[in-house]
């Protein structure tokens, strides 16, 4: 994603009714590695702009997919998660807190061959499982488990 004062001339010049509510939800993605949710996105900005609704939320996330300055993830099943670092990357995804971590560069990615005729564009890679803190709580949990009840 562009940095915030350039994302708006570009959002203007491609037709967007610029707000405070949509500056802010681009000043909440600059930056931003969570990997959020639209929902998540709206609770942050709502905080601080009440008036904003969940419409707005999409449309703009929408918009700034179409320009090419953030990406959608879709994680097998889960919510949609928005990612505003468009550099090619691959995601760990930890199937117990749904954290969501960029991998850049060190992911074996297989050779970019399609079928015959086919345009590769991406190559989507997922990881999947446990990240560092649920596997920190992973042993006292099983501790519990096997105590008696
Ligand atoms: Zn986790
Ligand atoms: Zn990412």
């Amino acid at each position: 994603m562009l940095p915030v004062p350039q994302l708006v001339e570009r959002c203007r010049s491609a037709g967007m009714r610029m707000t405070p509510q949509r500056r802010a939800i681009f000043e909440f993605l600059e930056g931003n590695t969570d990997h959020p949710t639209a929902e998540a996105v709206f609770r942050a900005v709502h905080r601080r702009h009440p008036g904003i609704s969940l419409a707005t939320v999409y449309n703009t996330l929408d918009t700034l997919e179409r320009l090419g300055e953030l990406d959608r993830l879709e994680l097998g099943g889960a919510a949609e998660r928005f990612d505003p670092e468009v550099r090619p990357h691959q995601h760990f995804h930890c199937t117990r807190c749904g954290r969501v971590e960029d991998l850049f560069g060190d992911v074996p990615t297989p050779a970019v061959e399609g079928p015959v005729g086919c345009r590769v564009d991406r190559v989507r890679v997922q990881l999947v499982g446990l990240c560092a803190t649920c596997r920190g709580r992973e042993r006292p949990a099983r501790r519990r488990g096997s105590s008696p009840q």
